[in-house]
């Protein structure tokens, strides 16, 4: 039988960046309808029940955690999983603690498996590696091929990694009376081990205090509390447009567009603007008042709170210069944007030893930066975006650890870019609820 063709959608006619070179177009037209012929991943009312705590958040009343790893890869074991649950759940305390506001968290996970590169092929010559989602990262020329076959796996890890957050997040382990079984052992320890203690001991005589009044806090703790959402960079459009069920993106509840794909006449851009679901911008310091004014109009036309994140990544020796502009010209166009911190890509540099690494003060000057640049403006500050894992690794300089350059090497492990290990972790969950509770002393000394 001979299939009527479809008119294509305006966001498959226009040029898109960073995508998969494949090589056989049949192949990916047969992947691409098995993943139409699938459901959503995602169940829409959980994704408009984050639009709404989005809201809040556009009105200042919560705050952004977003935190996992910069390339997911496949097959991840569930005790690397659990971890990086548990250091969520940790600052998100922290958060709850110093910022006296509801946190909403979005993992970088359960589809996180494509990655934008600066360049086509890698030191050895061979294809650069663009994410479990589109080739491998092991260093052959085979694995390195865009295997269209990877986008049906992709789907199927994302499903099997968000039923076991579920599992994690709204089971005995989010109890919150388990805040201390989340104090990971490598941590424990440390400084920021200890001060975690603490907040989790004020925590826990709340909840003694809450319970002797009558409160059910175990009740609403697994489903306030540890609820989170999952997210990842729209890059690879064969995917996500496949996964669109009436007018979601259900690949995941939250999408963002990279600094790489953002251009204002391509098709990222035109793909989010037919799409529900919340959506992210990247801006690094390149980016215009013009660029801003057009997102607004563009991807949030009907002015809805929490639709629209603009997540600036500027780089610590940037941001005073570059953001405060970009927030005065949002704030001019009374769309309700959020404005959300992620410190970790305009801070990568190449260490001595030929890692690629961030320094943990750069990340923090970035962070004091933003929360400077929303003073000044009158903005809230949204939220953090973080790169980072559970486990003890050795990817970023500095911290609790003090860790050098020649200690890079021990335990480098990411797949892509360097993440903060669980101490670093929780170091900047104290540091920005410090920020977030001066923030708000100010905001009420100004009243
Ligand atoms: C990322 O988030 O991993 C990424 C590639 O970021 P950016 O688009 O900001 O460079
Ligand atoms: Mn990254």
């Amino acid at each position: 039988m001979a299939t009527a063709t479809k008119t294509p959608a305006k966001w498959e006619t226009l040029p898109a960046k960073q995508q998969p070179t494949y090589e056989d177009e049949a192949e990916v037209r047969a992947v691409t309808d098995e993943l139409k012929s699938l459901p959503g991943l995602v169940d829409p009312n959980d994704t408009d029940r984050l639009l709404a705590k989005l809201a809040k958040v556009a009105e200042g009343k919560g705050f952004i955690l977003q935190a996992g790893n910069c390339a997911e890869e496949f097959g991840t074991p569930i005790a690397k999983l659990t971890n990086l649950i548990k250091i969520i759940l940790q600052m998100t305390m922290v958060l709850l603690w110093g910022g006296g506001m509801e946190i909403v968290k979005l993992v970088r996970g359960a589809g996180q498996y494509a990655k934008p590169r600066s360049a086509d092929t890698d030191k050895s010559g061979r294809k650069s590696y663009r994410g479990d989602m589109v080739n491998g990262l092991e260093e052959t020329d085979e694995a390195r091929r865009h295997d269209p076959q990877r986008l049906l796996t992709a789907y199927r890890e994302s499903r099997a990694t968000w039923a076991e957050i579920r599992r994690l997040t709204t089971g005995g382990m989010a109890d919150l009376r388990w805040i201390h079984n989340w104090n990971l052992e490598f941590v424990a320890n440390t400084r920021q081990g200890r001060l975690y203690e603490k907040v989790a001991g004020i925590i826990d005589q709340a909840i003694s205090f809450m319970e002797a009044c009558g409160v059910d806090v175990r009740g609403m703790s697994a489903t306030q509390v540890a609820e989170v959402f999952t997210s990842h960079e729209a890059l690879v459009l064969a995917y996500e447009g496949a996964l669109l069920r009436n007018g979601y993106d259900s690949s995941a509840h939250y999408l963002w567009i990279g600094e790489r794909t953002r251009q204002l006449d391509h098709a990222h851009v035109e793909f989010f603007r037919h799409v529900r679901n919340p959506v992210g911008i990247k801006v690094g310091p390149g980016t215009t008042p013009e660029e801003i004014r057009a997102y607004c109009r563009l991807l949030n036309p009907h002015n809805i709170p929490g639709k629209l994140v603009f997540v600036s990544r500027m780089g610590a020796t940037n941001i005073d210069r570059v953001l405060p502009e970009l927030m005065r010209a949002a704030a001019e166009t009374g769309c309700p944007v959020i404005w959300q911190c992620d410190p970790m890509h305009g801070n990568t540099i190449e260490s001595v030893s030929g890692f690629k690494t961030r320094r943990i003060k750069s990340i923090k000057r970035e962070i004091k930066g933003f929360f400077r640049a929303c003073a000044i403006t009158g903005t809230h500050p949204g939220g953090v975006h973080l790169e980072l894992t559970g486990d003890d690794v050795t990817e970023c300089l500095g911290g609790h650890q003090d860790i050098q350059d020649a200690d890079l090497h021990r335990e480098y492990t990411t797949a892509c870019d360097p993440r903060l290990n669980a101490g670093q972790s929780l170091q900047i969950a104290f540091y920005v609820a410090k920020l977030l509770r001066q923030h708000r002393q100010n905001l009420t000394l100004a009243a």
